[in-house]
């Protein structure tokens, strides 16, 4: 069947991360044939750390067609205990069995590159989106639907592109809703809250050589510490079978 009118907008989408490629691949299931996506970063790599993907989400990852490929570096969560911080005990802990008999699918944890990756794949394959990597969207011109694009790779050339949709999915410091706000004369204020996060990587086989350690890592149970202004998480993921957070 011929696309519509509708379906053949030029759909151009800023940020490839989880909401981009995300929308780019629902847009695509939805037979929209015209989507770009914009990303500021030279590759897909392994940035970010674990990720829940919930029933709801595999749902909507089956219903597109890529579940089968985030699952493949994915750990099935078989549980979840929470612990004091100061004293180390567990104040209480979830079976995760009922999971996927009441929901249809396991708790699952994976790190957010095989997310994106299972996204990126299903978008690519769909013959309907077009990613753009190395391309930073610089500048805004909403009353002329269009905004700039600086090419990483080559000595800084922009382009400007005239879109029917733009879809801003850049992410929590997005410059599109601080120049959206900026058309409107709000500022867009960022609060200090004053508090940070971290995460780390670390190889199972690390992990191995420290016995206090090895019992947070065998079989596949979630761990979170929580105490005043302190909040520590243990993750598992399966990524080339080696690594955990
Ligand atoms: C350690 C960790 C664990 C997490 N765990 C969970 C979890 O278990 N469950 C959960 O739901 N969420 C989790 N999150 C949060 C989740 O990763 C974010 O909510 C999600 O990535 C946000 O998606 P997004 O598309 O808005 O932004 P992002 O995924 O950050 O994507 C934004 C993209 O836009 C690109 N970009 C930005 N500016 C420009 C520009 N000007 N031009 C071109 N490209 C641009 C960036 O390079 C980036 O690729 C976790 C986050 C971290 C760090």
């Amino acid at each position: 069947m011929a696309p519509t009118l509708a379906q053949e907008l030029r759909i151009h989408i800023i940020g490839g991360g989880m909401g981009g490629m995300g929308s780019a691949l629902a847009l695509a299931k939805q037979g929209y044939t015209d989507i770009h996506v914009w990303e500021s970063a030279r590759e897909i790599g392994e940035v970010g750390a674990g990720i829940n993907i919930t029933p709801n989400l595999s749902r909507i990852l089956d219903g597109w067609g890529v579940l089968h490929i985030a699952k493949d570096e994915a750990v099935a969560l078989d549980g979840a205990s929470v612990l004091n911080c100061a004293k180390d005990e567990v104040l209480t802990s979830v079976n995760f069995d009922y999971i996927e008999k009441e929901f249809g699918y396991p708790f699952f944890v994976v790190h957010r590159s095989a997310l994106q990756k299972c996204l990126v794949t299903g978008a690519k394959e769909s013959g309907r989106v077009k990613l753009h990597l190395g391309k930073l969207v610089k500048e805004w011109d909403f009353d002329n639907n269009r905004f700039s694009v600086v090419d990483r790779s080559a000595d800084g050339e922009i382009q400007w592109i005239d879109a029917d949709v733009i879809l801003a999915a850049d992410g929590v410091k997005s410059k599109a809703r601080t120049a959206m706000l900026a058309r409107k004369g709000e500022e867009d204020h960022v609060q200090d809250t004053g508090q940070a996060a971290y995460r780390i990587i670390v190889k199972r086989s690390m992990i191995n050589e420290d016995p206090d350690l090895v019992p947070f890592f065998t079989g596949s149970h979630s761990y979170r510490w929580i105490g005043e202004k302190r909040h520590i998480i243990v993750g598992f993921n399966a990524l080339r079978g080696d690594l955990t957070t």
